[in-house]
């Protein structure tokens, strides 16, 4: 029920804002496959969501070039960011020949310890992480960039204060051998708090979140909102995480509850 009002609701905002005008929406996905958990997106649903940025003509940029905007004061009207948590195989294997096919830029965020081995999801089921390898062959492309997702995956707000050093430290530094300016942290499942935003601010020029919503020039860097995209999510929502109608969303959700 809850679903279907926000359906309409981001049916009803669209009309009123259907672009994106001076802001941008960051998408996260997680596995491209036909495997039954609840965040992986179907391999064809995928790829007519990434024609669709194309034939949009959005402004598709990895996000440290996003972050570099931002900081620069650069306009950042129109952009589109795709991301990926956790580094599944299947981003590998399904979702890097569609984004090869489409030129279309992307930002991968993983776990570094969990590089080879598997992933547990919420819900229990376990899904295969990519290799060194593979990784390696998606950095030979200039459309992907790896960011760090902490070591372990653990939710850093379960961890204390040196052991989530480490997880931000560690990762950045696996991450930096390849080379590369390693910039941006996406916390383990969404969780984070004030004391982990400061820790981050240490290594990290800028962070993201699991909240929805859009990025403006005025975002705190640390807490850049991004919209996911699941098994659940409709065509219609989709085109709506890349217009004005996720932020009103947002918006009027955040006056019905304070
Ligand atoms: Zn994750």
């Amino acid at each position: 029920m809850k679903s279907l009002i926000k359906s309409c609701a981001l049916d009803f905002l669209r009309l009123i804002s259907p672009h994106l005008n001076n802001q941008s929406s960051i998408l996260m996905y997680h596995s491209i496959g036909n495997n039954p958990v609840f965040f992986t997106v179907r391999p064809e649903t995928f790829e007519a969501q990434m024609k669709y940025l194309i034939e949009s003509k959005f402004n598709l940029v990895k996000l440290s070039e996003l972050i570099r905007k931002l900081k620069s004061n650069e306009n950042i009207a129109n952009h589109v960011v795709v991301t990926f948590d956790d580094g599944y195989e299947d981003n590998f294997l399904t979702a890097f020949p569609v984004l090869k096919k489409y030129n279309i830029p992307a930002t991968i965020f993983i776990p570094t310890g969990l590089i080879g081995k598997t992933n547990t999801t919420s819900a229990g089921e376990k899904l295969p992480i990519m290799t060194n390898e593979m990784m390696k062959e998606m950095m030979m492309s200039p459309l992907v960039e790896f960011m760090p997702h902490g070591v372990t995956h653990n939710e850093l707000t379960s961890l204390g204060r040196e052991k989530i050093k480490s997880e931000l430290a560690d990762s950045q530094q696996f991450l930096g051998s390849f080379g590369g300016n390693v910039s941006v942290v996406a916390y383990p499942r969404g969780k984070y708090n004030k004391d982990i935003v400061s820790l981050a601010t240490e290594y990290y020029q800028a962070g993201v979140t699991v909240e929805e919503g859009l990025v403006s020039p005025k975002n705190n860097l640390y807490l850049l909102p991004r919209n996911s995209i699941d098994s659940s999510t409709t065509f219609n929502q989709f085109k709506a995480k890349v217009s004005g109608a996720i932020g009103l969303y947002q918006k009027i959700k955040k006056i019905r509850f304070s």
